[in-house]
C-alpha cells in the first residue's frame, strides 16, 4: 500500500513547486486526514489551476512509521519555510478530497475558489473525477480568433444592447466560459438580468462584504429588457448547435428577483421559435415566479444547494425566503412535466455525510429532480466548517454518494432534445 502512494507537493517562498519523496500525499475530508493511494487520484486534467497557500503547511503521510506529518521547513534547504500548495479543477470534475493543510494563527481566508488535494506521481496528480463528458468548457475549445469575431457580430448587429456590452466585459476580462461560447456560437449561453437577491451566500461570487476575500466576479448592476435579451438568446439559438440559453449566473444576483422581465423575454424568444432550451439556474425561492416562468414556454431549472437540510443550507445560504420553497418551486415544474436539477455544492467530508446523504436522497425522490450537477463548492474550508459549525462524521465518499444517488449525474445544464424543430 505504501508504496502506491503520490508524494507530497510543496511550494517554496519563491513559489517554486516540488514534490517530496519521504511522505506521501495526503487528502482532506471534513477535519479528516487521509493517505491518498494512487487509485483515488488522475492526472491533473488540462486547465487546472495551481495554488500555492499563504501561511498554511502541507501535511503529509509518513509511509514508514504510519503518521500524519506537518512539513514547515523545506527537506531540501531547512533555512526556508513551505508553503501548502493546491489544485483548482476545471470545469466537468469533481473534487473527491480537499488538500491538506495546518494554518498558522496569523492566516487570512482564502479566496473564492475550491482548494483540492495534489500530489506527485510521474507528474502531478489530484483528487477528482470526471462528472461529465461535454466538452462544453474544456480550455482548448476557446479560440480568440473566433471569440474576437463573434464579439464584432453581436456588436455590430445590437449597437445598443447593454446586455451584449456586459458579456462581453464578462468574455475579455473574466474569460466567463459561458461568454465566451455565446461569442463562440455554440452550447450554453448566459443571460444575466439581475441585481438583487434575497439570500446571503457565505461564497457568494458576485457580491461580499468589504471584510471577506473580494468576490470573483461583479455583479450586473442594471436590468436588461426583455428586448435586449431576447437579441441575445435568439442570435444564439439560431446559431448554435444543440443551444441551451440559461438566466442565472456567477455575475449577478437572483433571476427570480426580476421575473416579469424573464417573463417577457422568454414570451419574445417563444414568439420566435421553438427551438433551444431555455434555462434557469436559480435558488429556487419564488414558486409562484417559476410557474409563471414555466407557463410562459421556460424549459429547465437548476436549483442551488450546498446542503438538501434545512440547518445546513441556512447557514451557509441566510435567505430571507423559507427552505421548503425549493422543494415548491420543484413542485411547480415538475407538475408541467419540465427538466429540474440541483446544483449541488460538492464539499468532502460534508456532502458525504450520513445525514446530509439521507436529506439529499429524500429530496431527489420527493421532488422528482432528473439530475444532479456535481460542482466544487469555491470556499475556504476551514471558513466553511466554520459557518456551519457541525461536528461531521466520516462521510462516505463523493465517489460512492454519486454513484448511489439515482438520477443522472453531470456538471452542465444538458441540451434537452424536446422534439421540436
Ligand atoms: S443566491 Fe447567488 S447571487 Fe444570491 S447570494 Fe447566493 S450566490 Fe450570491
Amino acid at each position: 500500500m505504501t508504496e502506491l502512494m503520490p508524494n507530497l507537493v510543496f511550494a517554496d517562498a519563491k513559489g517554486n513547486i516540488m514534490d517530496f519523496e519521504g511522505l506521501a500525499m495526503v487528502g482532506r475530508s471534513g477535519d479528516y486526514f487521509y493517505p491518498m493511494p494512487c487509485e483515488e487520484t488522475i492526472e491533473l486534467p488540462r486547465g487546472s489551476q495551481l495554488y500555492v497557500l499563504p501561511k498554511r503547511h502541507p501535511v503529509g503521510f509518513d509511509r514508514h512509521t504510519g503518521e500524519m506529518v506537518v512539513l514547515t521547513r523545506n527537506p531540501y534547504d531547512e533555512s526556508q519555510q513551505i508553503f501548502a500548495v493546491a489544485t483548482f479543477l476545471p470545469a466537468a470534475y469533481t473534487q473527491t478530497y480537499l488538500a491538506s493543510w495546518e494554518r498558522r494563527s496569523d492566516s487570512s481566508e482564502l479566496p473564492f475558489f475550491a482548494y483540492t488535494a495534489l500530489g506527485w506521481h510521474d507528474g502531478f496528480v489530484a483528487t477528482g473525477i470526471r462528472t461529465d463528458p461535454s466538452l462544453r468548457q474544456d480550455p482548448n475549445t476557446f479560440h480568440h480568433d473566433r471569440i474576437r469575431q463573434g464579439i464584432r457580430a453581436f456588436t455590430e448587429l445590437f449597437p445598443d444592447n447593454r446586455l451584449v456590452e456586459h458579456l462581453q466585459h464578462c468574455a475579455m476580462v473574466y474569460e466567463c466560459p459561458a461568454a465566451l461560447n455565446l461569442f463562440q456560437d455554440r452550447e450554453e449561453a448566459p443571460l444575466p438580468a439581475s441585481p438583487f437577491c434575497n439570500a446571503r451566500c457565505v461564497g457568494c461570487i458576485s457580491k461580499q462584504d468589504p471584510c471577506r476575500p473580494p468576490s470573483p466576479q461583479q455583479r450586473i448592476d442594471f436590468i436588461p429588457s426583455p428586448q435586449e435579451i431576447a437579441e441575445v438568446a435568439l442570435k444564439h439559438i439560431f446559431s448554435a448547435q444543440n443551444p441551451v440559453v440559461s438566466f442565472g449566473q456567477g455575475c449577478e444576483g437572483e433571476p427570480l428577483l426580476v421575473a416579469d422581465t424573464l417573463r417577457d423575454a422568454i414570451r419574445l424568444i417563444r414568439k420566435e421559435t421553438s427551438k433551444g432550451v431555455i434555462n434557469l439556474n436559480t435558488n429556487a425561492s419564488l414558486p409562484e415566479k417559476v410557474a409563471e416562468l414555466a407557463d410562459a414556454g421556460l424549459d429547465s431549472m437548476r436549483i442551488s444547494m450546498n446542503s438538501a437540510r434545512r440547518s445546513t443550507y441556512e447557514a451557509y445560504f441566510q435567505p430571507s425566503y423559507d427552505f421548503d420553497a425549493l422543494f415548491r418551486s420543484a413542485q411547480e415544474m415538475k407538475r408541467r412535466e419540465r427538466f429540474v436539477s440541483i446544483n449541488l455544492f460538492v464539499f468532502p467530508g460534508l456532502s458525504d455525510a450520513p445525514k446530509e446523504v439521507e436529506a439529499l436522497k429524500r429530496f431527489v425522490s420527493d421532488a422528482k429532480i432528473d439530475m444532479i450537477q456535481w460542482r466544487n463548492l469555491n470556499i475556504d474550508p476551514d471558513h466553511y466548517l466554520d459557518t456551519i459549525g457541525q461536528k461531521l462524521p466520516a462521510g462516505m465518499g463523493i465517489p460512492r454518494l454519486i454513484h448511489e444517488i439515482p438520477v443522472r449525474a453531470g456538471y452542465f445544464n444538458p441540451y434537452l432534445d424536446l422534439g421540436m424543430s
